[in-house]
């Protein structure tokens, strides 16, 4: 539900104030060759028996929702282990955080889904949620973790749980049949939630289950899964992720980023820069952003040197200030890419301002 151990914010940035890095002849045509090498996912099968879930979010995983961390599956104190053998976990984590990108999309609003058909056996609601850069740990009842959610009972002696959902949002009552992709009510930060997100539990017989690889023990070479075979692409390990990328009319702080809705900059703006957030990086990865002009040529790049130790995000940017009346028109490119410690390109994506 909170990071606890890991590393909560990183911040890397420069704003340059004067010319643009010379001796650089990448162009963006070149940029556009460089191979990404994709996460080491294990081979999925589906797990035996009936209970086969849907998405517990109306939202695409991977596109716009985003898996922070998932099910610990190390017996030890103090170590974690996703399904995977990963890191994309915290010690005693029992469930799967999925994330919204930022603040915005939970006041937009996107639906909780009952996975499988069942009964409703619990909720709470009435629980505040927490505003950007409100979150503290010590002012959370811990007999309310959860805040607000939903425990619904399914046959088989299965379970599942969604926690910290937004307030006043919960729709369905205790007692009440729900069929798999029923609304449940809204994503959240209610309860012990460090970020927007949707908490789920499965429990099979009271203990609780990785729906992405029911075994106890961890592995990279083969996971049994409990998600639909719909969902496989969706469900797939996520990995290093990008949550957040654009543009903006001046540096921008990490409380920016999870509120959302950043105005892109505009010809008279007094800057120009591009802000990356990504989730789930590794111990030795390499980020670096450059801006690109409408010429093709950079103008700024920001480099964040091999990380000490993974981090569960991290945010950077790179941008420049206004020298002249306005910004040439034309076809801006940002260019934020990820090199792991055997020097593969892991992450690359790019975003664009067109300013007329
Ligand atoms: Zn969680």
């Amino acid at each position: 539900m909170t990071y606890r151990s890991l590393v909560l914010i990183a911040v890397a940035g420069v704003l340059a104030a004067c010319s643009p890095p010379r001796g650089q002849t990448a162009t963006a045509d070149a940029a556009q060759s460089v191979a990404v090498t994709p996460p080491t996912r294990p081979k999925v099968s589906q797990a035996e028996g009936t209970f086969v879930l849907a998405s517990p979010l109306a939202c695409t995983v991977g596109k716009d929702c985003f898996i922070q961390q998932y099910v610990d599956h190390d017996p030890a104190k103090d170590t974690a282990s996703d399904y995977t053998c990963g890191h994309a976990v915290y010690d005693g984590h029992d469930g799967t955080d999925f994330r919204l990108p930022d603040k915005a999309a939970q006041v937009r609003g996107v639906a909780v889904l009952a996975v499988a058909p069942g009964v409703v056996i619990g909720l709470r609601d009435g629980e505040p949620d927490f505003a950007v850069g409100a979150f503290s740990q010590a002012a959370v009842d811990m007999d309310k973790a959860c805040g607000n959610g939903v425990v619904i009972g399914h046959a088989g002696g299965w379970q599942t749980q969604y926690c910290h959902m937004r307030q006043g949002s919960v729709k369905v009552a205790k007692g009440q049949q729900v069929s798999a992709g029923m609304p449940l009510g809204l994503v959240g930060q209610s309860g012990d939630a460090q970020f927007v997100h949707l908490h789920l539990t499965v429990r099979h017989n009271g203990k609780p289950v990785d729906p992405f690889g029911t075994a106890d023990a961890c592995s990279g070479a083969a996971a049994t899964t409990l998600w639909a075979p719909a969902l496989r692409d969706q469900m797939a390990y996520a990995g290093r992720q990008v949550l957040n990328i654009g543009f903006a009319a001046g540096p921008v702080a990490m409380d920016d980023i999870e509120r959302g809705g950043i105005a892109a900059p505009v010809r008279s703006s007094p800057a120009l820069v591009l802000f990356v957030r990504a989730i789930d990086l590794r111990q030795g990865d390499v980020q670096t952003v450059t801006l690109y002009g409408p010429d093709g040529q950079p103008r700024a790049v920001s480099e964040v040197p091999a990380l000490d130790r993974d981090k569960a995000q991290y945010m950077l940017f790179a941008g420049e200030k206004l020298k002249g009346a306005t910004w040439t028109s034309g076809r801006y490119r940002g260019v934020y890419q990820v090199t792991d410690s055997a020097g593969r390109v892991v992450v690359r994506r790019e975003a664009t301002l067109p300013l007329p």
